[in-house]
């Protein structure tokens, strides 16, 4: 029989590389950072939309306001210029109404033009909060991309790795893999170390030069005396 701890060696190998796999397939990047800020720059675009109708309205009527003051206001003054009103009483109610629709159509235009501008502010935060949200749907679109196929890779990888486990710890004694298992299960996923000096690849403790004697004239049941792992040593042939 070939030597059982240069099989278990690569069913080592297997698991290391499996648990590698696994790691990366989980920190893979879902995306659903991106996608919560995707949607939340959506709401921001809704919210700013909502702001610019407000305003475009409240600029329509101020407009209409604007008109009918306006109106008014010619009304008033071609009373007070057409001659038909003599009463100087009447004449200066009127010169005052004139007056007095003068300031507020003076104050109803200063805020039209205050809301042009607010309205050209809100186009331009509109613009930059739209290219913002299609960038950040261009990321994501990357991202869940590169995630379905390093994904899918990686899962076909861990599958074939996990095939070619199986078939090579059937070839290995159910007691000695159940021990393997053990002391992987103990020891951060590695059950057995390959020894190419007097040091434990496990501990790095320096062994007993009988533990390594042992092992190079091919005694397969040491382990180390430190962290009890299985010590493996490659013979000739192996
Ligand atoms: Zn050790």
């Amino acid at each position: 029989m070939s030597n059982e701890l240069a099989i278990l060696y690569e069913v080592q190998r297997a698991d290391t590389e499996l648990a590698r796999l696994r790691e990366a397939l989980a920190g893979l990047d879902t995306g659903d950072e991106l996608a919560r800020q995707v949607e939340e720059a959506e709401e921001e675009l809704t919210r700013l939309s909502a702001e610019h109708r407000a305003t475009e309205k409240e600029a329509t009527d101020r407009d209409l306001e604007l008109k009918a003051l306006e109106e008014k206001k010619a009304r008033f003054e071609s009373q007070l210029y057409g001659g038909t009103v003599q009463n100087p009483r009447q004449l200066t109610d009127l010169q005052d109404e004139v007056a007095m629709l003068s300031r507020e159509i003076s104050k109803i235009e200063d805020r039209i033009l205050e809301l042009m501008e607010t309205l050209e502010n809100e186009r331009s935060a509109t613009q930059t909060a739209e290219a913002g949200l299609r960038e950040l749907q261009e990321r994501l679109g990357s991202v869940r991309a590169q995630h379905e196929t390093t994904g899918s890779r990686l899962q076909q990888e861990i599958a074939e790795l996990e095939e070619e486990r199986k078939a090579r710890a059937s070839e290995v004694g159910a007691q000695l893999l159940k021990r393997y298992e053990r002391i992987r299960a103990r020891q951060g996923n590695l059950g057995l170390v390959k020894l190419t000096g007097a040091t434990c690849p496990g501990c790095r403790i320096t062994l007993p030069s009988d533990t390594v004697k042992g092992l190079k004239a091919g005694r397969q049941d040491l382990t180390c005396e430190n962290c009890g792992r299985l010590l493996y040593w490659e013979q000739e042939g192996d």
